[in-house]
């Protein structure tokens, strides 16, 4: 193995999703000279966006919230140019399309409550309106520290029907969580709907990716080096696939978990989840605003018309469409979905073209309780490790825990600046 001189640095940060980048953000902030590695063409890990003949393709439906703290505290929102989704979403049942809203935001928006009598009677609303409140107002901290449960236990607890279970929380969160069993972490349900409560569901002008792009663009020149993939670490840093070695005292392994569990044996990761988008595009939208429509049947996850939200994700003539289902998809699904879009929409789907089917394996990890907010990056002495699995399976996580692998990095170093 050689040495590629000039490519000692004080931290070697494997992998440039966000974890990674705001890992390497705030080490260059700290006055480290720092060198980020990215086995693929460009940042952004799970958030990248395609572009395709005028379409903007992210890879899986995402949504972007502006109220979590690592979000606000370092995005710069307006270079975003977010477009915003409207508060709540439409629930397709047997008996007709249901609106659920947060009253707060719109006003007028108790009529639709009352629409939600086929799923949700009066003592289900208290009970809707008690939890939301506590988990909108009440401290974050509280939140943190309480028991943690399966969701399925906490509505129940919570004094939530199986009928409003079945009709709203299950379809919708299985969207947000991956799993349909209602089996992650409430805690994490609990911040969950609080950020949802709080902040604004969005989508960057151009697409999810920009969320890591303006991360990686703030980054000092030369630190990002893309198509640099990490075969192994090495006592003194890490070896890439020729061979080559790279130096440096720290490591921060922040390359998703099952890349990390290979680069660091030993490590234990969590299960993921998979998910399957499907991309349409038709010459008119189906549903003329830009809201989240799920089905109380469960036959897909969500789906949305994302050029409704964003005008530019599609071409001035042309309408696209998301439309996400659990797992990998398969043989005859893209065939049933066209069927469940063209009742649910109320619309002839047959001419909807195809544009593309994105399974993403791994796409978040599993929650289940207990989970911990957040754990410790530290994995030996000079190795470290971070990501969403480390944390909670969101841009918050996977930010939080790249703050905290810095912060750890700084901590061990005590603050000194320069070559350890
Ligand atoms: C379809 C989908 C929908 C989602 N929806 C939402 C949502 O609505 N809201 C929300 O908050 N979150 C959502 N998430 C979750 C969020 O996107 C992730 O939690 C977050 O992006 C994870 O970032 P990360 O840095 O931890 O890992 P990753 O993004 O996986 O980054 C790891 C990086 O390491 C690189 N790498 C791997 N191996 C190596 C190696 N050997 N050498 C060098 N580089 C390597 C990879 O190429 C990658 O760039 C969603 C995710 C997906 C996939």
């Amino acid at each position: 193995m050689t040495e590629d001189p000039g490519r000692r640095c004080d931290v070697i940060v494997i992998g440039a999703g966000l974890a990674g980048l705001a890992c390497a953000g705030d080490l260059c902030r700290a006055g480290l000279s720092v060198s980020l590695l990215e086995a693929s063409d460009a940042a952004g890990g799970r958030m990248r966006t395609d572009r395709r003949d005028g379409f903007l393709l992210d890879r899986g439906f995402q949504v972007f919230n502006t109220s979590y703290p690592q979000v606000k505290q370092r995005m710069w929102l307006r270079g975003l140019r977010l477009r915003a989704f409207t508060p709540g979403a439409l629930v397709h049942t047997p008996s007709g399309r249901l609106r659920f809203s947060d009253p707060t935001r719109r006003p007028g928006v108790a009529v639709d409550l009352l629409s939600l009598r086929p799923v949700a009677g009066r003592r289900d609303l208290l009970a809707l309106g008690l939890l939301s409140a506590r988990d909108l107002l009440g401290p974050v901290g509280a939140l943190k520290r309480s028991a943690d449960r399966t969701t399925r236990t906490a509505l129940a607890d919570a004094g939530i029907s199986e009928e409003l279970v079945d009709g709203f929380f299950r379809p919708f969160l299985s969207g947000v969580f991956l799993e349909d069993g209602l089996e992650t972490s409430s805690r994490f349900f609990h911040l969950v709907w609080r950020s949802m409560l709080r902040g604004t569901q969005c989508l960057p002008a151009a697409g999810i990716g920009a969320v890591p792009g303006q991360l990686a663009g703030a980054l000092p020149p030369g630190v990002l080096s893309r198509g640099t993939p990490v075969r192994a670490l090495t006592e003194a840093g890490v070896e890439l696939p020729d061979g080559t070695e790279r130096h440096a005292p720290c490591v921060v392994v922040a390359a998703g978990p099952e890349a990390a569990a290979r680069l660091l044996p030993g490590l234990t990761v969590p299960a993921t989840r998979t998910v399957t988008t499907y991309y349409h595009a038709t010459s008119r939208p189906p549903l003329q605003e830009p809201t989240l429509l799920i089905d109380s049947a469960q036959r897909f996850l969500n789906t949305c018309v994302l050029s409704e939200v964003a005008p530019t994700y599609a071409p001035a003539d042309r309408s696209l469409i998301s439309t996400s289902v659990l797992g990998t998809g398969g043989p005859g699904e893209e065939e049933r979905l066209r069927g469940a879009l063209a009742e649910v929409y109320g619309a002839d789907t047959s001419s909807w073209e195809l544009l593309d089917a994105r399974t993403v394996e791994g796409a978040l990890p599993a929650m289940p309780p207990p989970w911990p907010l957040s754990r410790t990056t530290r994995v030996a002495a000079g190795r470290y490790v971070c990501g969403d699995h480390r944390a909670t399976g969101s841009v918050q996580g996977a930010l939080a825990s790249g703050a905290r692998a810095a912060r750890e990095v700084l901590a061990d170093r005590g603050g000194r600046r320069g070559p350890a």
